[in-house]
């Protein structure tokens, strides 16, 4: 079990052309006081379904090392408190590249940190410059190294849709994070924000947003090629906050609050559309078999993927059946 909390940098000197962070941290963000904690520890754990294999507290939002070292090292300390009572098993905070030394490792172990996730969003320096970012890929790589030496687990962070970024530039991207082997990956479209640099550039013309489709095709090769290398992909598209999702916040971008859903009915429509098209299956009642957990991808939204397939290949009828010999992800054709 992961209890988020959402720290606010004092003051984040960075620029991210994309950074609208309470919109993106919503309600989720608490008064990060000692009491305030533990009470929505306590409460977690109270309202869990099953008692929890690990509770797991999380620093997410802005850069947990960047902040100033006084309050970093206090809410590292109201967590190690937690630890040592046994409710709060491990931690896990996200920051930005260029803000993990060997100095932080240390600091970060010594208070029980497990997890470090990196917000690296890009590899491609020029994107990450026309993003604002004020890191490189360099600066990834390095921290990620720092990591695993000292065996952290890490997470990598990674957008798609950046200001100068493109498929050729993502593929790069994703390619050179399954080399640089994370435990796990995120990764989300870029929405532009009202109140951002980027906001502006839109208006203006200078930036143009990716189209749900392409965004949905671009996360799709993603999320294929890091399972393909055992990369976990944690999340898929940003967490909806009602924040988010009030009037005017977003201007433009393939928001959408299913996002992860969408590209896994992508992959299950595509699926079934190599299997169709090995059989003449004109005018005939077909049945696909997936795993019961993946029968609604496979139907995906409102039907959507019956209906393209149904249509596609001329078809009677699609019957969707669960088979609970089979993986998840995979499909048989009856
Ligand atoms: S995305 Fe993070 S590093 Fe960039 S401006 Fe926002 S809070 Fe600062």
């Amino acid at each position: 079990m992961i209890i988020p909390f959402f720290i606010m940098n004092k003051g984040c000197p960075n620029r991210c052309v994309f950074c609208n962070v309470q919109k993106v941290a919503g309600k989720q963000r608490i008064s990060l006081t000692e009491s305030a904690i533990r009470e929505t520890v306590l409460s977690y754990i109270r309202h869990a379904r099953r008692e929890p294999d690990e509770v797991q507290v999380a620093f997410y939002g802005g850069s947990f090392t960047g902040l100033d070292r006084n309050d970093e090292i206090e809410l590292l300390g109201y967590v190690k408190g937690l630890m040592d009572e046994g409710l709060v098993h491990s931690l896990r905070v996200s920051t930005r590249p260029d803000y993990i030394d060997e100095e932080q490792c240390d600091l970060l172990r010594s208070f029980g940190v497990k997890t470090v996730e990196l917000g690296a969003q890009s590899m491609v320096d020029k994107v990450l410059e026309l993003s604002g970012r004020g890191h490189s890929a360099a600066d990834t790589e390095r921290a990620l190294k720092i990591l695993k030496i000292r065996d952290f687990a890490t997470g990598i962070h990674l957008m798609v849709g950046l200001p100068g970024d493109n498929r050729d530039k993502f593929t790069y991207t994703i390619n050179r994070c399954v080399d640089l082997k994370p435990d796990t990956v995120r990764i989300h479209p870029t929405i532009v924000f009202e109140n951002t640099a980027l906001a502006r550039a839109c208006r203006e013309g200078r930036y143009k947003p990716l189209s749900m489709t392409e965004a949905v095709d671009a996360c799709k090769y993603a999320l294929k090629r890091f399972s393909s290398a055992n990369i976990p992909v944690i999340r898929l598209g940003l967490q909806t906050t009602s924040e988010m999702e009030a009037a005017g916040s977003i201007v433009a971008g393939p928001f959408h609050p299913a996002f992860h859903a969408l590209v896994e009915e992508s992959i299950f429509y595509d699926r079934a559309c190599d299997l169709l098209s090995q059989r003449n299956v004109a005018g005939k009642t077909v049945t696909l078999a997936v795993s019961s957990r993946d029968i609604s991808y496979m139907h995906g939204q409102k039907n959507g993927n019956i209906k393209k397939l149904t249509d596609r290949f001329q078809l009677n009828k699609i019957h969707v059946i669960p088979n609970a010999e089979l993986q998840r992800g995979a499909m048989i054709l009856i």
